[in-house]
């Protein structure tokens, strides 16, 4: 993947200049995007207010997935750089948002044999020009982690997620992924990842799918989430 900065080597927020091994963010900016800190639920990784070990989504219908991490809440600074990234054609972006969710990841210290970035359907991604999840996996790729791109198909043209409820967002992904195959899943740790972690019914879909195919954990991982419950 190239990295091409458009103005030089410039901080992506604030515009300051900087030097190449800084992936994009100067050191302040860096500092004040939207971590998540605290208790958060053990299950979907939702900022919790109690001593509860689930939100109270998970605690109703707990995911198939083994559970899901993300560094930063979906609002401010980092919504508007994931939008840029993904509605404005800004594929440079991948690989500043990526590092940032490659060096997160690293720090979880989880074992995994297979990554997946949650695919698009053919369309979709032909009219963006790029799968956002795909270009936020070229850290891992570049440090060895097997990412497949083509082990799962998205074969159902799903509404966007984001104008339904959650019942309607189920509804709308479900049978949406299709694994093509499927012996390399079997018994093996998959994480999935995407740009943004909303209802958890797109991870959900897709959990369910690759655990009926043999794998026997599945983590998710977005750069960003939703945090209201
Ligand atoms: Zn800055
Ligand atoms: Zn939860």
């Amino acid at each position: 993947m190239s990295i091409m900065f458009p103005n030089g080597y410039k901080c992506v927020v604030c515009g300051d200049e900087i030097s190449v091994d800084r992936n994009g963010f100067c050191d302040k900016c860096i500092d004040v995007l939207p971590k998540i800190v605290g208790k958060v639920c053990n299950k979907c990784g939702l900022p919790l207010y109690s001593d509860a070990d689930y939100c109270m989504a998970c605690k109703t219908q707990l995911p198939s997935f083994t559970k899901a991490f993300a560094p930063y809440r979906y609002e401010g600074v980092v919504k508007n750089l994931i939008h840029k990234f993904k509605y404005d054609g800004a594929e440079y972006l991948g690989d500043c948002l990526g590092k940032l969710l490659y060096d997160y990841f690293v720090k979880l210290d989880l074992s995994v044999d297979v990554i997946i970035p949650v695919p698009l359907y053919l369309h979709r991604e032909f009219e963006r020009g790029f799968n956002q999840a795909s270009t936020l996996c070229g850290w891992f790729a570049k440090n060895g982690f097997d990412v497949d791109n083509y082990m799962v198909v998205k074969t159902k043209n799903s509404k966007m997620q984001a104008s339904l409820s959650l019942a309607e967002r189920k509804e709308n992904i479900s049978g949406a992924f299709r694994v093509l195959t499927k012996n390399k899943l079997k018994n093996k740790v998959v994480l999935l990842v995407d740009d943004v972690y909303t209802s958890g019914s797109t991870f959900g879909e897709l959990a369910d799918v690759v655990l009926k195919a043999g794998a026997s954990k599945v983590y998710c991982l977005s750069l960003a989430r939703t945090c209201f419950d």
